[in-house]
């Protein structure tokens, strides 16, 4: 696919150690895209799913790859014996496993606590196992429903922590807590990534969130939902992007020693998203209004001055390139399988059981 990109000082290639990577959470949609780079850049990778919402299908094209390996276990269990690998040690833990859509997060509340306390525990214990150095995708949602805006680092949130979304906030926000105890403690080298909304090919189309279900909905002629009245925004980055900036940050040296944001600082309102992708797909699609689910943030926007400052890094592909290849993403998905609207019963679903409302 072609993207317009804009002009950024390359990522020096390290060749000092090749890298052995643990990536959890790897069948997922931002996971799966950093397998495929860190395998570029001649790495040897494991990858541990439950496949609660990651899938193998974002994997199958690594089948035959000899420095891949797929486990299935869940972060929060004792690790399988065939993680370890003999006498060679991981050099890098990337800890992304976390159902991070709304829906699915809260859909088993106390699992996304314990993937985000236990789950980081243990993987904290692995990478000091093994000496290796471990980060930890955290979320703008550290943030909550941000009286700061746009959101720097050093802004501590505004968080429910008995709301709808505390066991994925909180859960976050204890995993950060855990991963700088090991570090003041000098168990682990780690980084923190608080990622924003990202999107990009390899989604889920029924994974609640507004890109997916907004593309999905337009390509499939049904309406499109806007919950409340569209008028709150968010910034949204694409998945090439993000794992530039995940790799940038883990091999940052020294260690940044502080979390940093990673997200697309141009700011949207839903609303404004929802004709984009009308205009893009040409969809005849309507617009139904649903209720704003509660603790919806109003706004979010990352400020990116300290992955910029300590990364050299930001953002390159602008929302119109990835918006296109998203969907045409989605569109290839629908043509494989079969051209039916298979999914029309499982979105509206799901943003039943999330809104509490029926869409049609
Ligand atoms: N949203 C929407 N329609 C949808 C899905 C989400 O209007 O079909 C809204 C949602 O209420 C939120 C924004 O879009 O204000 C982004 O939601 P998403 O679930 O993508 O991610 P969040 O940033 O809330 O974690």
């Amino acid at each position: 696919m072609k993207m317009m990109k804009k002009k950024q000082a390359e990522r020096p290639v390290k060749t000092e150690r090749t890298k052995t990577a643990l990536v959890t959470g790897g069948a997922g949609f931002i996971g799966s895209h950093l397998i495929d780079a860190l395998l570029a850049e001649g790495a040897t990778v494991v990858c541990l799913d439950n496949y609660l919402t990651g899938r193998p299908a974002n994997l199958r094209h690594l089948e035959s790859e000899r420095r891949f390996d797929l486990v299935e276990a869940d972060v929060i269990d004792r690790l399988p014996p065939k993680v370890r690998l003999g006498k060679t040690r991981f050099t890098h833990v990337y800890h992304l496993a976390c159902a991070a859509s709304p829906p699915h997060y809260q859909a088993d509340p106390e699992h996304t606590m314990l993937t985000c306390v236990v789950g980081t525990r243990n993987m904290l214990r692995f990478a000091e196992e093994q000496g290796a150095r471990f980060l930890l995708t955290s979320t703008s949602e550290v943030y909550g429903d941000p009286e700061m805006h746009p959101q720097p680092e050093g802004y501590r949130g505004w968080v429910n922590c008995t709301g709808p979304r505390a066991c994925y906030d909180e859960g976050k926000r204890a995993a950060e807590t855990l991963t700088f105890d090991f570090a003041r403690q000098k168990r682990v080298d780690v980084r923190v990534a608080r990622i924003f909304n990202t999107y990009g090919p390899r989604m889920r189309h029924d994974d609640g969130r507004v890109v997916s279900n907004v593309i999905w909905q337009a390509l499939h002629g049904q309406n499109i939902t806007v919950y409340g009245d569209g008028s709150q925004t968010r910034s949204f980055c694409y998945v090439s992007d993000m794992v530039e900036g995940l790799m940038r940050l883990m091999d940052a040296e020294p260690a940044p020693g502080a979390p940093i944001n990673l997200g697309n600082p141009h700011e949207l309102t839903v609303s404004d998203l929802v004709e984009r992708v009308i205009a893009l797909t040409g969809s005849a699609s309507g617009i139904v209004h649903l209720p704003l689910p509660m603790d919806d943030p109003r706004r979010r926007r990352p400020d990116i001055g300290r992955a910029q400052t300590i990364l050299g890094w930001e953002p390159r592909v602008g929302l119109q390139q990835g918006l296109e290849a998203t969907a045409a993403w989605f569109a290839e998905e629908q043509r494989q399988a079969g051209a039916k609207p298979a999914a029309r019963r499982p979105v509206a679903a799901q943003r039943e059981a999330f809104t509490g409302v029926a869409a049609e």
